[in-house]
């Protein structure tokens, strides 16, 4: 008999395991603090680096887009779908990144999805770092190429792969820009030398980077001042740029052949007029001013600085994402649950997302900040350390 038996008790596994996780639902859009169950929290585990998402020139592009346009674009990029503000929009991309195209999709993760399964064929082989992020693994997964593994940020086993794969038609290396969960950047550099040595094309996932990193947030290429070296630069429209959507920096002929094979592009409805000119407005104010940049920097080397010296280990945190590595899972749950109750929110995260016995609380700090805010966390963190035992 059809019945979902087994999801009962796949879930009842998960909530003896301590992984079962309602959704915290919200109710006010994302900022500095945020308000859930009628108590106003400070917000670290937000991806809103530079605190666009409630910017009041981006609220403003996104009704004058709504009433233009109206809500729905209608149709797939490829049929009705494509309006001038999306073209527009992967105009000031491709400059802002300084590639020759660019080409916007619905979200990062479908970026890269729709990228990396229509670029990587059967006759081909993708290195990938072991700590890239899941639409890069799904990716890989609807693809037939051959595929190797290796240790995180590990340049001896980065070539050791590409000594290994002379045989492909093609190599790709893949990599994160910058690692959602410790906060560590990839060594772009030392990738493309290898990379250039034998022949292969560079791919990196600024999804993190995007706003972020590199002069005006270009991203990690720009940081490392690697311009016409990486082949494949994704970015998403979510996280610092404050509304939805990825995008593919590229070459030209990359954007032509992805408009006629990339599925997702293909066979999803293209964003909406509001998305596309929020996004628009973002890279505006990007490429105006980096003084959101700035603040966003500052406040991470102020925060990580005083963590630090509080006794607690940031693991190989380098950027605005600052884990606190606790230890098991229910020891960071703990710990998290122990900052709730201080008017704090940020997410305890646990295997099997991370080792088992590197569970954390990950903190994510915006520009938008206060130091006096910053200042009110340290305070709970000290008690919360003291209290659970976690500080000398
Ligand atoms: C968040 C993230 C994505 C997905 O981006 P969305 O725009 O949220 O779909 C892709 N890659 C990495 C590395 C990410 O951190």
């Amino acid at each position: 008999m059809a019945n979902w038996n087994r999801l009962y008790d796949e879930l009842e596994q998960l909530k003896e395991e301590g992984r079962y996780r309602p959704l915290t639902v919200w109710e006010s859009g994302a900022a500095s603090t945020m308000t859930l169950g009628g108590r106003e929290l400070i917000q670290l585990s937000s991806n809103n680096y530079l605190g666009l998402a409630g910017h009041p020139a981006l609220r403003e592009a996104a009704i004058a887009a709504t009433e233009k346009y109206g809500v729905g674009s209608g149709s797939v990029r490829t049929i009705a779908g494509t309006l001038d503000i999306h073209v527009i929009l992967e105009e000031e991309l491709a400059a802002f990144k300084g590639t020759e195209a660019a080409l916007v999709f619905q979200s990062g993760f479908t970026a890269n999805q729709g990228v990396i399964a229509s670029l990587v064929g059967a006759e081909d082989v993708v290195i990938s770092d072991e700590l890239n992020h899941a639409s890069i693994i799904d990716g890989i997964r609807l693809t037939k190429a051959a595929r190797k593994i290796y240790a995180h940020k590990d340049m001896e086993q980065l070539e050791q792969a590409l000594k290994e794969s002379a045989g492909y038609r093609n190599r790709y290396v893949i990599t994160d820009g910058v690692f959602s969960m410790d906060g560590d950047i990839a060594p772009l550099p030392a990738i493309v030398e290898l990379a250039e040595k034998y022949d292969a094309f560079v791919y990196v996932d600024d999804a993190h980077s995007s706003g972020v990193l590199g002069k005006n947030g270009k991203g990690t290429t720009d940081h490392f001042g690697l311009h016409g070296r990486v082949h494949i630069q994704i970015g998403t429209l979510s996280k610092a740029v404050g509304a939805v959507g990825g995008y593919v920096a590229c070459d030209a002929v990359v954007k032509d052949y992805l408009i006629h094979k990339a599925r997702p592009f293909l066979f999803s409805t293209s964003q909406t007029p509001a998305v596309a000119a929020t996004a628009l407005a973002a890279i505006g104010l990007l490429r105006e001013s980096g003084t959101l940049i700035e603040m966003l920097w500052d406040n991470a080397a102020y925060f990580r600085g005083k963590v630090q010296a509080l006794g607690f280990d940031t693991g190989a945190s380098e950027t605005p994402i600052i884990p606190v590595i606790v230890g098991s899972p229910s020891e960071s749950m703990a710990f998290s649950d122990a900052l709730l109750q201080e008017g704090v929110f940020a997410q305890g995260i646990v295997f099997p997302t991370v080792a088992y016995d590197k569970g954390r609380v990950r903190f994510i700090v915006t520009a938008q900040h206060t130091r006096e805010q910053l200042d009110l966390v340290l305070g709970a963190l000290e008690r919360a350390g003291r209290k659970l035992g976690l500080l000398p």
